[in-house]
């Protein structure tokens, strides 16, 4: 059962990740070996488009709109450096952050549609916040209860919503400090209450890595593997057992926990 599980998040998580890592490699290995390099039209139907009509890239990440995937995809096939743990997401340049007053007010609900698993969300949110927020005091998620009933990207008394989703394509899905209020939202599926020895809290911390605005750690070239795109910052020395780097990515942890390196990429980011 466990390793089923973890098998099928593999296979959910890697599809899509093998697909940018074959068109990257063969891009940045010349123009002899371009045939690999899915057209956007094939690499567009590859792409699993999620119930909110967002598009799904590196496994768990949203994009808005068809405009924005093609500019994911003209970066995925583009340039790749060979030179350049924690990275941070970079939009024209930019970090891709909070600003130091929202850091510490990351408003969020937690949807009354997960039922009977209404307060074990609450509780692992909890969990997952609380890996970033011990690692600095700049950083602060902060649950209000009083908008559960209604906790949806619609409802802008929260920064950000966490609702059910039942989909095989992903545990969870998340956004980043750049993404568009009306896709704000932490999806998850009930598979993330059988997903091995990846606790419920270390899940939705990855997540939540992702709204502080931090990339995947195996997208950076030290992994070998799984590479993304080039736009993002390091932070810190990469780290293969990033709480931010997939296991099945040649990462070196099995179980996806928070490390020291992730608290010192969050202060690194936000401050101390
Ligand atoms: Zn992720």
């Amino acid at each position: 059962m466990l390793s089923s599980r973890v098998h099928k998040i593999s296979a959910g998580v890697a599809c899509l990740v093998a697909a940018f890592a074959g068109a990257a490699v063969s891009a940045s290995a010349g123009a002899n070996s371009t045939a690999d390099v899915p057209t956007f039209r094939e690499f567009e139907s590859s792409t699993y488009v999620d119930v909110d009509g967002a598009y799904v890239v590196n496994g768990d990440e949203a994009v808005s709109t068809r405009a924005e995937l093609r500019r994911f995809y003209d970066r995925m096939v583009g340039t790749r450096t060979k030179d350049n743990g924690l990275v941070v997401n970079t939009v024209g340049g930019r970090d891709d952050r909070w600003s130091a007053a929202q850091a510490v007010n990351l408003t969020y609900c937690v949807s009354t549609r997960f039922g009977t698993r209404h307060a074990d969300i609450v509780a692992a949110m909890s969990a997952g916040a609380g890996l970033w927020e011990a690692a600095t005091s700049r950083i602060d998620f902060a649950y209000v209860p009083a908008q559960d009933a209604s906790c949806n990207v619609r409802n802008n008394n929260v920064l950000f919503s966490v609702e059910p989703v039942s989909t095989s394509q992903y545990i969870a899905r998340a956004f980043f400090p750049s993404t568009a209020k009306r896709q704000r939202n932490v999806l998850v599926d009930d598979s993330i209450w059988s997903s091995g020895t990846w606790e419920p809290g270390d899940i939705l911390g990855h997540e939540l890595g992702h709204t502080l605005g931090f990339r995947h750690e195996h997208t950076r070239p030290e992994s070998g593997t799984c590479f993304e795109d080039n736009n993002w910052r390091p932070l810190t020395p990469y780290d293969a057992s990033s709480i931010m780097h997939y296991p099945q990515c040649n990462g070196s942890s099995a179980d996806l926990e928070f490390q020291a390196s992730d608290a010192a990429g969050a202060r690194a980011l936000y401050g101390s």
